[in-house]
């Protein structure tokens, strides 16, 4: 047990709704300014990796960025060899990576950019495990946050009602109240945060809400002993307007394969053998479906259809309750395109430990609204690299379209025609892709140079067969640093 707590007198307990990646980072930079930490969590917990119906997204392909890996390893030492330990695959994204960009193939090339590729279920045990050691951090499952408490005035959130469906204790669907000096939503995308805060009187929420109609089909393959490709991953991009089906081909430990189609525009993936499988075949490259043809499925096939971006703009209102904090998805839900969650979740965790670090003494006042509106600040690049892309579909409802969103497409285009024909520059993009850059450096002036050079060029026709060998040697043996650190700033 790891005992963290260095708590002013006052600070007695945190609550933290939900217990996904959100909650479990939260909770870990929570337990040194608290005596306890209580994890409050609607589904069971299982004691190995294991799927449960409160994260259904966790069926489908989840891609851990370098920068979240490196947060997780922040927070929680020793992590990665857990990890390892547990089978995740190592892949360097230039070398053992075939993207398929809507403007061609990207270079094979030793990139220096290595993160893992594994199941969600495996990623979210690991990091309860090591937070779970945390001396005074307590886990309570099967209990859910129904409503928040607030003192009289209702300024201040004073804890939480409770309903706890299998305590031995207490009878099934009873309801108890848990006081709290601090309270944390992490309560995931369809959070009842905005109702709750409108039954205290603070009035209605905005929300952004931007959705390209996207839809997902799951399915997982035992690796064949015979494949030979010179690949680990495969990752066949959409190309909307024109193209709205795209597919990715992950390992993951235990030697499985994780094949999630996606379409948008209503394009959904079937979730029928037949249908899964003549989707696979009109991707862009025939090489997804050329490969998991013969593979033996060793699950069924999932379908996923709640993808919209949603931002709940909690820095806006015009009062903020005292002694409450929203985060994670709760906050900033994106369409899974790039893979931002579990890094925005964990940014947002630094993000609160900062906020708490700078409080003077004990005082929690004022903790709450300057996290948030630090929060939507965070948000802002991946927020727009999120709903940019979905702009690009004609049916995308919400959000507002512009001359700067018509000019962002065409823009990012052309670097992407330059990340295809240049290793050093498909690094840059993988490193922003990775959040180890900000966006901005695509504006840098030898990049804009390169995009204007091609300020006529169409995208090219797509040549459907992966280049076949690296354009720089292979180092041997793995890389073991990953890109670089972020930026001293903290911010990207
Ligand atoms: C299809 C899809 C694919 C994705 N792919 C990626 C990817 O490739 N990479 C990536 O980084 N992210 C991805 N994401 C996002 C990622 O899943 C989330 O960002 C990540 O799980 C962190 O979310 P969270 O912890 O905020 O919420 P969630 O993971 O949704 O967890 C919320 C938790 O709160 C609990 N809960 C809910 N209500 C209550 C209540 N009232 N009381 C108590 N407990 C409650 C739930 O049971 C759950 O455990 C994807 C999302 C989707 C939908």
């Amino acid at each position: 047990m790891f005992d963290l707590t260095t708590a002013p007198p006052g600070r007695r307990h945190a609550v933290v709704i939900g217990g996904s990646i959100a909650g479990l980072l939260a909770a870990r930079v929570l337990a040194p300014h608290f005596e306890r930490v209580s994890i409050l969590e609607r589904d069971r917990l299982a004691d190995q990796p294991e799927f449960r119906k409160g994260v259904p997204q966790a069926r489908h392909f989840h891609l851990l960025l370098a920068r979240g890996l490196m947060i997780l390893e922040q927070l929680l030492p020793g992590i990665e060899a857990d990890l390892q330990a547990g089978g995740a695959v190592p892949l360097e994204w230039g070398a053992e990576a075939l993207w398929f960009l809507p403007a061609g193939w990207a270079p094979r090339y030793y990139s220096g950019l290595r993160t893992y590729s594994l199941s969600r279920d495996l990623l979210e045990w690991c990091v309860r495990r090591r937070v779970r050691s945390i001396k005074n951090i307590a886990f309570r499952t099967t209990a859910e946050v129904i409503e928040l408490l607030s003192d009289p005035g209702r300024s201040r959130i004073s804890g939480v009602r409770v309903r706890c469906s299998q305590r031995a204790e207490s009878a099934p669907g009873a309801v108890e109240s848990l006081s709290a000096d601090l309270v944390v939503d992490a309560s995931g995308r369809n959070t009842r945060m905005p109702q709750w805060l409108e039954a205290l009187g603070y009035g209605s929420l905005e929300q952004t809400k931007i959705n390209a109609f996207m839809g997902y089909a799951t399915r997982y393959y035992a690796r064949p002993e015979n494949f030979h490709g010179q690949w680990k991953s495969l990752n066949v991009f959409r190309k909307p307007p024109a193209m709205l089906r795209g597919g990715a081909l992950f390992p993951l430990e235990g030697d499985r394969w994780i094949v999630t189609l996606g379409g948008g525009a209503r394009d959904y993936p079937p979730t029928d053998e037949a249908g899964y499988l003549e989707f696979a075949r009109s991707l862009r490259s025939p090489l997804l479906y050329e490969t998991i043809q013969g593979a033996r499925p060793v699950s069924p096939i999932y379908g996923f259809q709640n993808a919209e971006n949603c931002l709940r703009h909690y820095e806006r209102l015009p009062r903020w309750p005292e002694r409450l904090v929203v985060l994670g998805d709760a906050t900033c839900a994106f369409n899974p395109l790039y893979g931002q969650g579990i890094t925005m979740a964990g940014r947002g965790a630094l993000l609160l430990e900062r906020c708490l670090q700078e409080q003077p003494g004990a005082e929690l006042t004022g903790l709450g609204q300057r996290f948030q509106k630090n929060l939507a600040e965070l948000n802002t690049y991946p927020w727009l690299m999120a709903t940019g892309e979905d702009f690009r579909y004609p049916v995308t409802e919400g959000g507002q379209r512009s001359m700067r969103t018509r000019f962002m497409h065409w823009y990012m285009d052309r670097v992407q025609m330059l990340a295809t024909e240049k290793a050093s520059m498909f690094t840059t993009y993988i490193e922003v892709v990775n959040m180890l850059k900000p966006p901005g450096v695509f504006f840098q002036p030898e990049i804009a140079a390169g995009v204007l050079a091609k300020a006529f060029r169409r995208q090219p026709a797509d040549s459907p067969s992966p280049p076949g060998g690296f354009s720089t040697p292979m180092r041997t043996g793995d890389p073991s640093a990953l890109a670089g650190p972020a930026s001293p700033d903290g911010r990207y």
